[in-house]
Parts: structure tokens; sequence; C-alpha cells
């Protein structure tokens, strides 16, 4: 039996040649592992054209941490942050203000409801004090892709900064930092880059992240002193998560030989697109709008039967080799599927056949 096909955000399935990357221990002495992280850095920086005005730091962990150590530095003891919030991670980046003690205000939408540019604007206008904007780029809760262009533009005339969560859309979506005015991003090794998880990166501008000594809320998040002590021995200042920096060379080697993020976001979207019309004909609806429905996750209304149940739902597709992911609205009862992964059509059509005997098999399209 073949091991079963995630269709989740991350985690996700992973190539034969990704998972082989890690049966070699490595020492976080060795020169050749710390080639390994600077080739990945080097990567990772140029996937987003940042090389002239930014730096990679890699951090330990999953993506949150990442996240909550961008807060933590770049947001100065002093400053206040604006959140942008149309979903879990929205919120969960303004509860990373709230717990570090940060000053902060949140504009939300609802979750099919991208926010609007114009108000970010008035609302920096309204309050000097804002230093930094915060804004999620496709949300995965439910895979709404945010305005970011238009949000950078009105962060930058009003002479603020952003901080973006593109955690599930870097090296898919088209970032560029060269016409971008970002102070800094945020991603992971296991999401659209189809690595393992166990780190974080935040690509922050180069002076940002030296004027942010003192900042630290943290002594093991602190990406000033991480970045300091990588320049100058090469290695990471505690443990490297040595197996998951391997896997992601080798996840990085596989995304350049096959054509990069153009190419990554040519299969997420012939993904999405089949998914979107096998789900159809089997009577299953859309959340989003398409237009505002990025190619990473999708999220659909769970079958409109009395009798459907997620659990039930779940245990009965996994049993056919596909593991789905739960909804993540509180008033409707949605499910989600992920496009992203080492998967292509063959696995989708597989999956699609097996939703619709799952939904068959319960009655649940009567
Ligand atoms: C996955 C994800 C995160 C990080 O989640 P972890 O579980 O900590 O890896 C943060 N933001 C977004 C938008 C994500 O999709």
């Amino acid at each position: 039996m073949r091991e079963p096909i995630l269709l989740t955000p991350g985690p996700l399935s992973t190539s034969l040649a990704t998972k082989t990357a890690m049966l070699t221990d490595w020492g976080s002495w060795d020169d050749r592992f710390n080639a390994l992280t600077a080739s990945v850095c080097r990567d990772l920086l140029q996937i987003v054209h940042g090389e002239a005005e930014h730096v990679c730091v890699p951090l330990q962990g999953s993506g949150t941490f990442a996240v909550e150590a961008a807060i933590g530095n770049l947001l100065p003891r002093t400053g206040k942050l604006l959140v942008l919030v149309n979903g879990a991670y929205g919120r969960r980046m303004a509860q990373i203000a709230a717990v570090l003690g940060r000053e902060h205000q949140v504009y939300e939408t609802a979750d099919d409801t991208p926010p609007s540019a114009e108000q970010v604007a008035r609302l920096l206008q309204a309050d000097p004090a804002i230093s930094h904007v915060g804004v999620i780029h496709c949300e995965t809760s439910t895979g709404i892709l945010n305005p970011l262009a238009d949000i950078a533009r009105v962060v930058q005339q009003a002479g603020r900064r952003l901080i973006v969560d593109t955690m599930s859309s870097f090296g898919a979506l088209p970032l560029d930092l060269r016409s971008l005015p970002l102070d800094a991003l945020i991603a992971s090794s296991n999401k659209c880059l189809e690595g393992v998880p166990g780190m974080g990166f935040v690509i922050a501008r180069r002076d940002s992240l030296q004027a942010s000594r003192g900042n630290s809320h943290s002594l093991a998040m602190d990406l000033l002193a991480q970045y300091e002590y990588m320049q100058q021995t090469g290695q990471w200042r505690y443990t490297p998560p040595t197996h998951v920096v391997a896997a992601l060379r080798a996840a990085l080697d596989q995304y350049l030989a096959a054509g990069g993020q153009p190419a990554r976001l040519a299969r997420y979207q012939a993904n999405a697109e089949l998914l979107i019309e096998r789900l159809s004909a089997t009577g299953l609806k859309l959340f989003l709008p398409p237009a505002l429905q990025a190619p990473i996750i999708l999220t659909f209304h769970a079958p409109d039967h009395p009798g459907y149940r997620f659990a039930d739902f779940y245990q009965a597709v996994r049993e056919r080799g596909f593991v789905l992911y739960p909804g993540k609205l509180t008033h409707q009862e949605t499910f989600r599927i992920g496009c992203i992964g080492a998967i292509d059509h063959a696995e989708i059509e597989q999956a699609c056949a097996a939703i619709a005997q799952t939904i068959t098999h319960f009655g649940w399209n009567r």
C-alpha cells in the first residue's frame, strides 16, 4: 500500500528525493553543513529577488516561531502594529503582538473579504503611532489571496513598514522585492517549497534588521544575533535542524530544476483547477469567489446533508488513501483541500474519485 497522500497545506507530501536527503547525519560544525545552510539562504533570497537590500535569517521551529521572531525583533518595543485580519493566521499575528506586550490594532474583515488598501491608508493617517503593518499574503484558513501590492503601496506612501506572512505562498506565488516595498516576509520549509517541517525564515531589509538591536523579547529568537553569529561562523547559533536543512536543499534543487516559481505556480494552478472541476461535478461548492481563491488551498462547503460529519468523511477518504483538512470557519461547515505538495494531476484525479465515492457511499448527495 502507498502511504496516504496529504492534501494538507504543510506538512505535505514530499518527494522521494527530499525524503532520502535526510539519510545523512550532519555535524553542526561541519564546513559542508555550513555551506548547505548558506546555499539554502542564498536561494531563498533569490526566489524573491531580495539580494540587493534584504537578508535571509533562518530560524529553528515551525512557521509561527519565525512570525513571532519577526514581530518581536522588527517591531520596536515602542512601536505599534496594525494587523490586517481575515482568518486564523491574521488573528494569530495579533495574538503574538498581545503576548509580546506590543501595542497593536486590528483591522478585521470577513473570511471571504480582502482588506481594503484605502481603509488601511485611512487607518494609518488617523494614527501616527502605527509604525508597522502586518498582513497575511495567502490566508490559509480559507485560501483567500490578499491584495499585497496595493497594501504595500499605501503603507510605503504613509512612511510605515510592512511585515508579511508569506508562509503559504512563498515559492509559488510571484513575489519580487525589487518592486514590492516590504520590510520583511516570513515563510517556512514545509509549504510551497515542499521541504519537511522544522525551520522558518525571515527575509528582512538589512538596515531594519541592523536597527533591531535591543528589540528582541527572547534570547533564542533573536534574529539579529542569529544573523550575526551566522555571518561570523557560518553556523546556526544553537543546534540546527540538520536533516530539515538537507531536505530543504534537496527540495530547492528539485524546485529550481523544474523551472522555479512559474513552474510551481503552474502545477498548483492545474491541481486547483482540476479539483474545482471534479468536485463541482460531485455537487460540492467552493466557499470563495474564484477570483479571490489562491491555488494553494481550497475551501469547500461541506455536503448539504443532515447526515454529514467531517470525522466520517475524513476517515473514509483516508481509507482510500488521501488526507483532507478540516475547515477553519466558525459559522459554516466547510472542509479544505491543499493543492500543494509533491502531487500532480494523477494524485488529484484519484483524490477526487475517492471523495466522490465517499459522498455516494454515505448518500450525502441524495
Ligand atoms: C502554516 C502557516 C503558518 C505557520 O504555521 P505553523 O503551524 O507554525 O508552521 C503561519 N501563517 C500561515 C499563513 C500559514 O499558512
